[in-house]
């Protein structure tokens, strides 16, 4: 069993420079790929799960138990943590009961304060079951929020007092944003992110990862600069998503799903979760996190 918390593995990357991957998965195969994909690179891997995906899944405890399951049947033998990607207050605690082992409590939308209150207390529960946790200051953008030229930049300030709620790592907006790059978009602010992660480091007195968000489509030398700076965990949501339904379109529009029994769905779906492997492999290639278990 190589199911455990994320504290010592980001710990390890921050410290050595390298990044850990935060795969989102969606459904079995997904989870599987994932697995697969950390086993072969020999990469210790966060199994990322959105509050959406959760629900879509079929709720907490089948997400928990489906990673835990997998893991041993598949002898995977690198760290793997469950993790819940954005979680609401409410949904951060039911993911620690269920079995979670990491958790992303973000309160950025919410007034400072009170992200700061509600954080502690998810830091409180969270360390009791020896679950690692993550928080986010300065929300980061998205493509729901229409055309962004940038993401929003987290106040040093705000970074400070996040870490010293005694969270394993943060995320803090350095101009990154979720879905898909616009063509204005103005890069990552790595200025900003050194003088953010040298900040926090010293008020904490160890150095702290830094979480960036929205990992797909970020130029390479851009999050190996980062890297360098501090961030030791890369999200990677719509890239796999992308290369998935690339996958299956090209499939479809080949006519290779008519051949033969194609039209059945462990066939069908084959291409695009190859697909993903593919996507997932070349962004361990950029994190560094291969062969570090
Ligand atoms: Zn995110």
């Amino acid at each position: 069993m190589t199911i455990m918390n994320a504290k010592q593995m980001i710990q390890n990357a921050r410290e050595q420079q390298y990044a850990i991957s935060a795969f989102n998965t969606n459904n079995l195969e997904w989870t599987q790929a994932i697995l697969r994909v950390a086993k072969e690179r020999q990469a210790p891997t966060l199994m990322a799960i959105s509050m959406g995906a959760v629900k879509y899944m079929g709720g907490f405890k089948v997400v928990a138990n489906l990673v835990r399951n997998l893991d041993e049947a598949m002898e995977i033998d690198v760290p793997i943590a469950i993790h819940l990607d954005h979680g609401t207050f409410e949904g951060a605690k039911e993911a620690i009961d269920a079995g979670f082992t990491s958790v992303m409590f973000d309160g950025s939308n919410l007034p400072l304060a009170e992200n700061l209150t509600k954080t502690a207390e998810i830091v409180e529960l969270a360390k009791k079951s020896n679950v690692s946790v993550e928080a986010e200051v300065g929300s980061i953008g998205g493509e729901e929020d229409g055309v962004v030229g940038d993401g929003e930049i987290a106040p040093i300030d705000d970074a400070i007092q996040m870490a010293q709620t005694g969270i394993d790592f943060l995320a803090a907006g350095i101009g990154n944003i979720h879905g898909q790059y616009p063509e204005n978009w103005n890069g990552l602010h790595l200025d900003h992110l050194s003088e953010l992660s040298t900040a926090v480091s010293n008020a904490v007195n160890h150095p702290m990862p830094i979480v960036l968000h929205g990992g797909s489509g970020i130029p390479d030398d851009q999050i190996k600069q980062a890297i360098q700076l501090g961030v030791a965990k890369v999200n990677v949501n719509t890239e796999a998503q992308l290369a998935f339904h690339q996958g299956i379109r090209d499939y479809v529009l080949s006519n290779k799903d008519l051949e033969g029994k194609n039209y059945d769905p462990r066939k069908f779906l084959k291409p695009g979760f190859s697909a993903i492997e593919q996507a997932l492999n070349e962004r361990i290639d950029v994190f560094g996190n291969a062969n570090k278990a």
